[in-house]
């Protein structure tokens, strides 16, 4: 459990690398997920931490995931890399 490692946008293990998100150079990302980082970008740049809180329990949601770890997800999205930088660039 220790090594391991999440999308620092939607919390998603990245456990097998055909999890990894991509960057410019075509190597794998070490901090998120194909589904919200390919080619060095965010697939959705504008999203907002509120929508990816949303997506992110509809997703657990229907693999019928508990609630209390579906809670325990979406409250730590915003300690993730993505979310925390937007707080601190004012
Ligand atoms: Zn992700």
């Amino acid at each position: 459990m220790e090594n391991k490692v999440f999308c620092q946008s939607c919390s998603m293990p990245l456990d097998k690398p055909e999890m990894m998100g991509t960057e410019k150079d075509g190597s794998k990302s070490k901090e998120y997920c194909t589904y919200c980082y390919q080619n060095g970008a965010f697939i959705n740049p504008t999203m907002t931490l509120n929508e990816m809180k949303t997506l992110v329990k509809e997703q657990m949601e229907k693999r019928k995931i508990d609630a209390g770890i579906i809670n325990m997800a979406v409250s730590s999205l915003p300690n993730l890399k993505r979310w925390r930088a937007k707080t601190v660039s004012l």
